[in-house]
């Protein structure tokens, strides 16, 4: 019954004919463009400077599919996460991540993830579907906007790294980051944007030769074979000798190093064996080495490994002149800490009335 187009997945020329045929001047499409894409308007009622009787006729063709945030959290770290609940009723996560210098937007880009990573909490869901890249680009606007109302900051940074895989969405991916370095959009500069991707060797190099001048993360994890597949079953069927390849073919055509991921865990990979088998596979890809804190999954069987452990990855990779940091982890509070997005939020077919619903964390909240 609803025939309906989504209007924001048409492309400005794809507006521009659809309006011509109905009889609109091709300025209208412009117009339009400017009220969804830079003033975030997703009503055509309030697209002042168009007539009336146009604004009556884009309803009845079009609709915008918007979702709402159905739940905002705050953390005591300043992390706020947002549960969104999609236009058919499915929830995905977003998370404000505020530090002394920067604001990030971290976003996901499925419902659900297709990989199965052992320790990740989102990998507990099946993929349900793609999101769509307005849905992805309304997450960025959704921030940007709270990083102004709490924060008072502009937003300076954005990453892949919500619930999905992004380049397993790459069409829709790549068309909300056009749209968000867009100087008709948010005109965000590209390397600030960083799409953390499991490793999917094609697709990096696809990537690579799209010269979008973003940046690139890959959750590595072990670079030992097997312990790696058990960690990441995405590994048997893109093995590591095929991701450096590709990782090297992206540092060729793009000039940027490549950011690895990667959780000590105790007694899975804290050995100085997993640690010489890393510094192996970094040295043939100009790259840093991200050392995150593993923030802890319901019932999963993997425990951050010690302080000792960390600092002996940290000593080692310097001393071979691989750039390290070691991360601290955020929003751990509220579960909105990397691989803590699994959508807890219960009611996926949640009514209008808890809409816009802020939940403050009180401090003493411990898990
Ligand atoms: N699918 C993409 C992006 C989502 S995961 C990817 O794999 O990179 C974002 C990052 O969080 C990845 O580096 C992932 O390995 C890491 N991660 C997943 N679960 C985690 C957890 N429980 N604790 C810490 N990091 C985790």
């Amino acid at each position: 019954m609803n025939a309906k187009t989504n209007i924001r997945a048409l492309s400005l020329e794809q507006l521009s004919s659809r309006l011509t045929a109905l009889g609109e001047p091709a300025f209208r499409a412009r117009q339009l463009h400017e009220w969804m894409w830079q003033k975030g308007v997703h009503d055509f009622g309030q697209m002042t400077n168009l007539p009336v009787a146009l604004r009556q006729k884009l309803s009845e063709h079009f609709d915008m599919q918007t979702g709402r945030i159905a739940r905002e959290q705050h953390s005591r770290d300043g992390t706020i996460k947002n549960a969104v609940a999609l236009h058919d009723g499915n929830v995905v996560e977003s998370v404000l991540i505020p530090t002394e210098t920067r604001i990030t937007a971290c976003v996901s880009s499925q419902v659900g993830c297709s990989l199965d990573c052992s320790f990740c909490a989102t990998a507990r869901l099946a993929r349900v579907r793609n999101l769509t890249a307005d849905e992805i680009y309304d997450q960025v606007t959704t921030i940007r906007q709270q990083a102004k109302t709490h924060f008072d900051r502009p937003l300076t940074h954005i990453v892949f790294m919500g619930m999905g895989e992004p380049l397993l969405n790459y069409p829709q991916v790549m068309s909300a980051i056009d749209r968000i370095t867009a100087a008709d959009g948010l005109a965000m500069a590209p390397w600030r944007i960083t799409l953390s991707t499991a490793g999917i060797p094609k697709m990096i190099r696809k990537l690579a030769d799209e010269q979008k001048r973003i940046r690139l993360a890959v959750s590595l994890h072990s670079a030992i074979p097997e312990k790696r597949t058990q960690l990441m079953s995405v590994n048997a069927a893109c093995p590591l000798p095929e991701l450096q390849s590709a990782l090297q073919y992206w540092y060729r055509q793009t000039g940027s190093k490549v950011t690895f991921e990667y959780v000590v865990w105790a007694g899975v990979n804290d050995t100085q064996e997993d640690i010489k088998a890393l510094l192996k596979f970094t040295a043939r890809i100009p790259s840093k080495v991200n050392l995150i804190e593993y923030n802890a999954i319901d019932g999963g069987p993997y425990q951050q490994a010690g302080v000792e452990a960390v600092e002996a990855y940290r000593n080692r990779l310097l001393d071979a002149g691989v750039a390290v940091s070691v991360r601290r982890s955020r929003g751990n509070d509220i579960d909105a800490a990397c691989g803590q997005l699994a959508g807890d939020y219960q009611d996926r077919q949640a009514e209008p009335s808890i809409s816009n619903d802020i939940m403050y964390i009180p401090n003493d909240r411990t898990h």
